[in-house]
């Protein structure tokens, strides 16, 4: 193809679902450029949390939107996204219980399931957790996880069926753009005119970001996850669980094992050589953290573990934006290690943006490129000390 009227760069979750809903707003030649496979970025390692439980409402509304999406995957996109509504507590210390009841009444708003539980009902919620150390927790009997891959290659192939073009193994060398506009991308198979590119690159932006004149301040960090097998004894399987407390975020991945993160801090890293498994340490920092909430899984047997990269945005939010001094280029940065629960929504609003002039289903205003610049950095006052935190903030 040597024209499009959009180009998609990256077939991660937010690149495919963008590609699917301009498609499916009949957008004629859509195309998407990936320059592996399909989930060769964050989206294929993803811990793949959908919960709509955040420090901040325009999140909530993203993750919100999504969840419909996720719930009715099916008829809306076509295909399986393995969403398994199991339920989610996020689970907070001791003198955060008020600002966790103003986050679940703001969420109550938008209409989210979900409630305030105390110490003792949690017992009942996630059978043999520890609650002496809890301050309060938030329930979401609606929220669970999905399948990033297959919740990925259904976007991708829900878009090919209303006419987009899906190359995998073609990578963006360069965004070419004329008298501050896009025209279109170079490629190792040579040139693709477009008017309109849309950036989804995951942890890889900086060499297609850097020749535009554009930095935000985007820092690529490795992520870990280990999956321990239950013990004997541990049958019945858990929800889906975020403890502040242990900085830790949890979910049953089968029907015997959990997969558990744990919050390191930040880590630099290089997107392009860096190691695909987990360190030694880690697993036993996870395993600590899981028997620090389920004790029985102090003798969980580690199971494995992978590492992928996300990329972190100077205020942890997302970037979600028409870059305002590349007339064409819209984007989806910095997704700060949280947006495959709201990549159905990203992509409806950038495709809304793209074909009606803006978003409809969500105000993308919080998302903006321009907030760095504008020495207005995203701050949630209603928060729980993780401010730095990527996943389980
Ligand atoms: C271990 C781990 C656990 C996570 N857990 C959760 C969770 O529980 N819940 C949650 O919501 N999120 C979670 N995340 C984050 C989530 O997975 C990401 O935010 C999301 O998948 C990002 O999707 P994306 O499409 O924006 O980017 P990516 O999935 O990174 O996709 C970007 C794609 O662009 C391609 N690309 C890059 N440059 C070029 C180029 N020049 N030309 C062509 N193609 C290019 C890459 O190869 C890649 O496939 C987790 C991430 C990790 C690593």
């Amino acid at each position: 193809m040597t024209r499009a009227d959009v180009i998609v760069i990256g077939g991660g979750a937010n690149g495919t679902s963008t590609a699917f809903h301009l498609a499916s707003r009949g957008v004629k030649n859509v195309l998407l450029l990936e320059r592996r496979q399909l989930g060769a970025g964050a989206t294929g390692k993803s811990g793949s949390l959908v919960r709509m439980h955040y420090t901040n409402e325009p999140e909530s509304r993203l993750a919100f939107e999504s969840l419909k999406v996720f719930r009715d995957f099916r008829n809306i996109v076509g295909g399986d996204c393995g969403f398994e509504p199991i339920g989610f507590l996020q689970i907070v210390p001791r003198g955060y219980e008020a600002a966790l009841a103003r986050n679940v009444a703001r969420q109550q708003r938008l209409g989210i399931a979900t409630e305030v539980v105390t110490p003792g009902r949690l017992n009942e919620l996630l059978p043999g957790c520890r609650t002496d150390d809890v301050g309060a927790a938030a329930w979401e009997p609606q929220s669970g996880f999905a399948d990033p891959n297959a919740t990925t290659f259904a976007f991708a192939e829900a878009a090919r069926r209303l006419g987009a073009t899906i190359e995998t193994g073609c990578e963006v060398l360069r965004i070419l753009t004329e008298r501050g506009r896009v025209v279109g991308v170079e490629t190792p198979r040579g040139r693709v005119e477009a008017p309109v590119v849309v950036l989804v690159p995951g942890a890889w932006a900086a060499p297609l970001l850097a020749p535009l004149g554009l930095d935000f301040g985007l820092v690529p960090h490795r992520i870990q996850i280990t999956i321990f097998r239950w013990p004997a004894g541990f049958t019945r399987r858990h929800c889906v669980v975020i403890d502040a407390i242990h900085q830790s975020w949890f979910r049953p991945e089968g029907a015997a094992t959990t997969l558990i993160g744990v919050e390191l801090g930040a880590g630099h890293a290089d997107p392009n050589a860096f190691d695909e498994g987990v360190d030694p340490e880690f697993v036993a920092t996870c395993r600590n953290a899981l028997a620090g909430r389920l004790p029985a899984m102090r003798e969980a047997t580690m199971r494995g573990g992978w590492a992928g990269m996300i990329s972190m945005s100077a205020d942890g939010r997302p970037i979600i934006d028409q870059i305002p001094s590349v007339a064409g280029l819209y984007c989806m940065l910095g997704d700060s290690g949280t947006s495959f629960k709201t990549s159905p929504a990203i992509g409806k609003c950038l495709a809304e943006w793209i074909v009606d002039g803006k978003p409809r289903t969500a105000d993308l205003t919080p998302f903006r490129s321009t907030r760095f610049a504008e020495a207005l950095p995203w701050h949630d006052e209603d928060n729980y000390g993780g401010q730095g935190l990527t996943i389980s903030r």
